[in-house]
């Protein structure tokens, strides 16, 4: 597919001609087709699945069975090893909140300080209620997670290892299948939070060998509020289910019950089905657009922006050996919220805040950064925006 014609999939551009969105980090923008999958399943369809016997029920099932089967082959899994959810934080504390049976007072278990709150506080609370001891992989000068500092702290003791693949405000890749490997080592399952990598990299849970891999639709031009839970089959079986109800059980009398086999033992409840339905066509764009063409487009755009960004005086970026198409960044002394709102004066979306990863901005030493994120349908006009309009910003606020 030519990369020229991908900003023309997504409607949005054509209502708001003007919109640079560089901030697909937080939620990517959603493509025509997605839209029209959602609006046909609700306009033609709309009843639940794996109850029904009578036709349309078993079509909606088939189109949401699809969707497994295809994330599937998308992340190398086996189809009963793809449980939906509600997103990446959901898939996250439903492990935690499961695999704590397996924790025992004195087990280490191992995390770093470039998480995202949803893959650290699940574990920092399990750690608590359980005498753990929560341990931090020591970060190296860029605030990188490297595999020597993972192995001063891995010990016999590790139980879990949940990492990040790719950190939401740096862009930085955790060099996860040798850790993966070291970990199992010493026996301990390892939990990959692929939210920010899903859509901007080939993975291939197999090959990583990772045991968990949890990440949402909305940031694969997907719709919200569907996520995924990928996790070992062998694992998933002798897990216990941590939410209760309908399509869940196998047989139950009034003192007792037994539970379906995985995936459908953590998919209590009806769950999101149009939009389950629907993320199908955010995973076969992407398959029909490639890895390869998405990692050179991305990467060509973030290199020549940080090229650009890196001349402007008084902007201090805090990741130029970032792996991935983000860009943190400040204009020195000026509040990263302010930037952001002179930048929004002229149509660029970026994000301000401490993303959701509170230890980032402490190693940092910064409340909050501002973050530029790309995506496929970004283009180098955007770039030369997103750059002229910081510059208009610290001319606005007098720095120089
Ligand atoms: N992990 C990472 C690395 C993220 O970037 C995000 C979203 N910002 C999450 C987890 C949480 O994803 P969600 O809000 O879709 O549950």
């Amino acid at each position: 597919m030519n990369i020229d014609k991908i900003k023309s999939l997504f409607p949005i551009f054509k209502i708001n001609k003007e919109i640079v969105y560089l901030d697909s980090a937080a939620s990517s923008l959603k493509p025509q087709r997605v839209i029209d999958a959602l609006t046909y399943y609700y306009a033609n369809n709309g009843s639940n699945i794996h109850r029904g016997v009578y036709k349309l029920a078993s079509i909606a099932t088939d189109a949401f069975e699809l969707t497994r089967k295809n994330l599937a082959t998308f992340i190398n899994a086996l189809e009963n090893e793809v449980i939906f959810t509600k997103g990446t934080t959901d898939s996250l504390n439903i492990i935690a909140e499961s695999y704590k049976n397996f924790i025992n007072e004195g087990d280490e278990i191992i995390t770093s300080e470039l998480e995202h709150h949803s893959s650290m506080l699940p574990w920092q609370q399990v750690a608590i209620e359980r005498k753990a001891k929560l341990v931090y992989v020591p970060l190296d000068s860029d605030h990188k997670i490297t595999v020597e500092n993972f192995k001063k702290v891995l010990t016999d003791k590790t139980k879990v290892v949940a990492l990040t693949h790719v950190s939401n405000v740096l862009g930085y890749e955790t060099p996860i299948k040798e850790i993966a490997f070291l970990a199992h080592q010493k026996n301990a399952i390892v939990i990959l939070d692929a939210a920010q990598s899903i859509s901007h990299m080939p993975i291939d849970v197999k090959d990583l060998n990772v045991d968990f891999m949890a990440f949402s639709s909305h940031k694969m031009y997907g719709p919200n509020g569907v996520g995924v839970l990928y996790g070992k089959y062998e694992l998933l079986e002798k897990m216990p289910p941590v939410e209760f109800g309908g399509e869940m059980v196998h047989l139950t009398n009034k003192e007792n019950a037994t539970w379906k086999v995985p995936p459908y033992k953590f998919e209590a409840g009806t769950p999101d089905v149009a939009d389950v339905i629907a993320l199908n066509e955010a995973v076969s764009l992407i398959n029909e657009i490639g890895f390869k063409t998405i990692m050179e487009h991305e990467e060509k755009l973030h290199q020549y922006t940080l090229e650009k960004m890196s001349k402007i005086k008084g902007v201090n970026i805090f990741n130029q050996k970032a792996d991935h198409a983000i860009i943190a960044f400040n204009i020195n002394d000026v509040h990263p919220h302010d930037v952001a709102s002179i930048l929004d004066q002229y149509n660029v979306c970026v994000r301000a805040g401490h993303h959701c990863a509170q230890l980032v901005s402490k190693a940092l030493n910064q409340p909050s950064t501002l973050r530029a994120s790309f995506a496929i349908y970004n283009t180098y006009e955007d770039c030369d925006k997103l750059v002229d309009a910081v510059i208009k910003a610290r001319d606005f606020f007098n720095q120089f």
